[in-house]
């Protein structure tokens, strides 16, 4: 008694205010429910046009966690691109660094009237017209840029919708700093591929939902022909440049639910998911053929290689562990090296 009460300093009901709370632990659960950045990038969009009534939604992120700039990501709603455009924003821009200094939202009004240079980045980010520009802060550590569209009533943003999406964007910026450090810890830095104790862990889970499912799956072992010569005749960054062409043509040809990882030195795994012997002989095929036909140029020298795969099916009877499995696709990788190197061999 006789205490003032506490007044509500924003503009929304208490009703409002705790149906939005419950709201934010709906969002909070959903972000956190997986650390595969594009369904989390998904689930992102979603919540903020329904949470903001938007009807368009935009997102720049890192495309990976080295990247040195922030992308508009592939998956975006209501908004219309130029083809002429790059739509990235570099780290060290002074835009950046204002949003990792102030936990505000900004229109476009407001970041003319910045401090910041208003250069291409800027332009290319002032031509999609967001109705608001949301930092995604974790600390002071920025891991993305939120643009909101168009919005669905005329009334502008208040005080409390800024607060509101900026209690969104924190949760999300955790959830892709977890993300990010997932990636980080289990991706090999040098080739960006996965390293060898990701890919146990994701051919445990797999062989499993192979069992309940009785669904094929097959792992190629790939091994650098004579690899040691680039390192012994142009030096070890030679090498490395090798290994990364390498990567890259094994990646390519493998789709987003396969796996490819660096298992050693020069040496490679990949796990092709719903594959059966054939189909993963014919992948196996197209990279050997596509490393064969590589046309390196390294310091001003012509370089080409090749490479020995071995082939193997899971089979539940003989493969009691991962790594029976991936022993078996060892030994025939040791077949195609013995009989005379740049060849696919099946384990039988
Ligand atoms: P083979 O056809 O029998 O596979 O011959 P190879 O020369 O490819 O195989 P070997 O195992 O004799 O040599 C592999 C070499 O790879 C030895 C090692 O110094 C080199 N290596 C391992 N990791 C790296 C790396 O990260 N960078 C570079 N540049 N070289 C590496
Ligand atoms: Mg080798
Ligand atoms: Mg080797």
């Amino acid at each position: 008694m006789g205490k003032q009460r506490r007044r509500i300093t924003s503009s929304a009901s208490v009703d409002k205010q705790i149906y939005d709370l419950k709201q934010l632990l709906e969002i909070s659960k959903s972000l956190n429910s997986s650390l595969d950045f594009s369904t989390l990038i998904d689930a992102l969009l979603y919540t903020c046009m329904g949470q903001m009534k938007t009807l368009g939604v935009a997102i720049f992120t890192r495309k990976s966690f080295d990247a040195s700039c922030f992308q508009m990501n592939q998956n975006y709603y209501g908004f219309e691109l130029s083809n002429d455009f790059e739509y990235s924003i570099p780290e060290d821009h002074s835009f950046v660094k204002l949003l990792s200094k102030q936990n505000t939202c900004f229109s476009i009004d407001e970041i003319k009237k910045s401090s910041i240079e208003i250069d291409t980045p800027i332009n290319e980010l002032i031509s999609l017209n967001p109705s608001l520009v949301v930092p995604l802060k974790a600390r002071t550590h920025i891991n993305g840029i939120l643009l909101l569209g168009e919005q669905i009533t005329s009334e502008e943003y208040s005080i409390y919708d800024k607060e509101h999406i900026l209690n969104i964007a924190a949760l999300a910026s955790i959830a892709i700093n977890n993300a990010a450090l997932l990636e980080m810890s289990t991706t090999d830095m040098m080739t960006h591929l996965k390293l060898k104790h990701y890919f146990y862990a994701v051919l445990s889970e797999k062989l499993e939902i192979s069992d309940d499912q009785n669904s094929p799956l097959s792992v190629l072992m790939l091994d650098i022909d004579f690899f040691k010569r680039f390192n012994d005749t142009y030096g070890h960054a030679c090498g490395d440049f090798v290994l990364q062409m390498v990567a890259s043509i094994i990646q390519q040809n493998t789709r987003t639910q396969d796996m490819a990882a660096r298992y050693g030195g020069e040496e490679f795994v990949v796990l092709l998911s719903e594959t059966e012997l054939a189909t993963a002989k014919k992948i196996a095929e197209r990279i050997r053929s596509s490393i064969e036909n590589l046309d390196i140029l390294y310091d001003e020298q012509h370089l080409s290689l090749t490479i020995s795969i071995g082939v193997a099916e899971y089979n539940s009877e003989v493969d009691t562990s991962p790594k029976k499995l991936v022993e078996r696709a060892d030994k025939a990788l040791y077949a195609s090296k013995q009989a005379g190197r740049n060849r696919v061999t099946v384990a039988n």
